[in-house]
């Protein structure tokens, strides 16, 4: 199942059935103007692939021969990006286009097998992108056979150095060079192939699922912020629930979510985010915006209120619990993956409502319903009560207020509210 060299494969686009009219014309003529310079330039990565399947590509990346001061020079509404390696982004029809130079990094990546590196000076690996190379060798350094496709929108011709197009035809993700080799160059790639299987329902063939089980621990070693990123690709583009399963199959939940109790879950918890991810799914699919906060606010409330569980032998009011146990929660999170801080005030503000929506007094209605997060926060309501959380049928309560007149919303003030002293949060739940 390990690709190490093929040869090259050239695929008319007609004998794939690609649609070329699903092709963006800003990058086919980001590509004309380099090819009429001479330059060699294509499409690459994942939307040659997603034009093989006929899924809508998310975005048009480019390479090219051209090195970046080139590319600058021929586009003047462009910028030079990119720190380790740099690269160009152009802009057309108000959309920005990733034009990248040809790397290499074969040759340095594999060094590593004979050369594993240490824990402690693993963080500063290269590897190995940072220097420009050939089509050939580009290929080669991409992560897998189906991502490693290019594709000249001028011929209509594919390109496959690797196999990909076979990778695409048995559905079956295939890493370029040894698995254990390029998941230890860089982590992230375990990540890359749960989301890459899930958005395209594919296999992942058994050896590489073992090489995955082996070094899914590395993934603590990669950066917070990095993490952060991968986990809102994983979550939030569309293929959330069927990332999530796959993640679950390899126990990897917990590189990106800290969960109280020794890493594991109960099934309440993981009724709570399949519903969750489940509907934020449609979402995307829907067009309609879907939030990190909320994601995150979901994801960490069983182990809040696990946390509050551990307190509540201190009889202190249940609001007072919560705010001692977000915060711990979100210092354990923060050792995990580093949320940034305009989305912790959030998740915060979600979870602190989740009382006084149960509560639902008439001092706090207006405050609550125009609060930045109530929307956020009513969500959340509603996907407790679909697990089962007995809430004092406050889903059915928000609703009608929402979609009420100013007489509905009187008769419901007028509905026996919630008394606060009997309001107990369901902590064992989740236990
Ligand atoms: P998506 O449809 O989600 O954008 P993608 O495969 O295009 O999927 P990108 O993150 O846009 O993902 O990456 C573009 C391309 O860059 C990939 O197709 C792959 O060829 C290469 N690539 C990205 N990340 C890595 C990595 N960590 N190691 C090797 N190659 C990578
Ligand atoms: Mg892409």
């Amino acid at each position: 199942m390990v690709t190490t060299d093929e040869k090259l494969v050239i695929y008319n686009a007609i004998d794939k059935s690609i649609n070329v009219n699903k092709i963006s014309k800003h990058a086919v003529s980001i590509i004309r103007t380099l090819q009429s310079k001479n330059f060699s330039a294509y499409i690459v990565g994942g939307a040659v692939r997603d034009l093989i399947l006929k899924l809508e590509p998310k975005d048009f990346d480019i390479v090219t021969d051209a090195k970046p001061c080139e590319i600058k020079a021929l586009f003047p509404k462009s910028r030079v990006i990119g720190r380790r390696f740099l690269l160009v982004h152009v802009k057309k029809g108000g959309a920005f286009y990733e034009v990248s130079t040809f790397r290499s990094g074969v040759s340095k990546n594999y060094i590593f097998q004979s050369h594993p590196l240490k824990k402690n000076n693993r963080k500063k690996y290269s590897t190995g992108d940072s220097e420009f190379g050939t089509i050939h060798e580009d290929a080669f350094r991409r992560d897998l056979t189906i991502n490693a496709l290019y594709y000249d929108p001028v011929k209509e011709q594919v390109y496959d150095f690797t196999g990909g197009v076979k990778g695409l035809l048995d559905k079956k993700v295939m890493i370029i060079g040894p698995p254990e080799v390029r998941f230890t160059e860089d982590p992230v790639r375990i990540i890359r192939v749960i989301r890459i299987t899930a958005k395209l329902n594919f296999q992942i063939p058994s050896d590489i699922e073992r090489h995955i089980f082996n070094k899914f621990d590395l993934l603590k070693d990669v950066s917070k912020s990095r993490l952060f990123d991968e986990s809102l690709k994983m979550f939030l583009h569309g293929q959330g629930l069927a990332s999530y399963e796959l993640l679950r199959r390899f126990n990897g939940l917990k590189y990106f979510v800290y969960l109280s109790k020794k890493n594991r879950i109960n099934k309440n918890s993981n009724q709570l985010f399949e519903v969750m991810l489940k509907s934020t799914d449609l979402r995307v699919k829907q067009k309609k915006s879907v939030s990190p906060h909320f994601l995150f606010a979901v994801l960490l409330w069983p182990s809040l209120l696990i946390q509050v569980s551990k307190l509540e032998k201190e009889r202190s009011v249940v609001r007072k619990l919560m705010s001692i146990s977000s915060k711990t929660v979100l210092t354990k999170q923060a050792s995990i993956i580093s949320i940034p801080k305009r989305y912790l005030f959030k998740i915060i503000d979600i979870w602190n409502l989740q009382i006084p929506l149960v509560e639902r007094r008439a001092k706090d209605h207006q405050f609550i319903i125009n609060h930045p997060c109530f929307r956020a926060a009513y969500d959340l309501i509603l996907l407790r009560e679909t697990i089962g959380e007995k809430l004092n049928d406050a889903g059915r309560w928000w609703t009608e207020y929402q979609k009420g007149n100013k007489c509905d919303q009187t008769k419901l003030l007028h509905e026996k509210a919630y008394n606060e002293k009997n309001y107990k949060l369901n902590t064992h739940f989740y236990e």
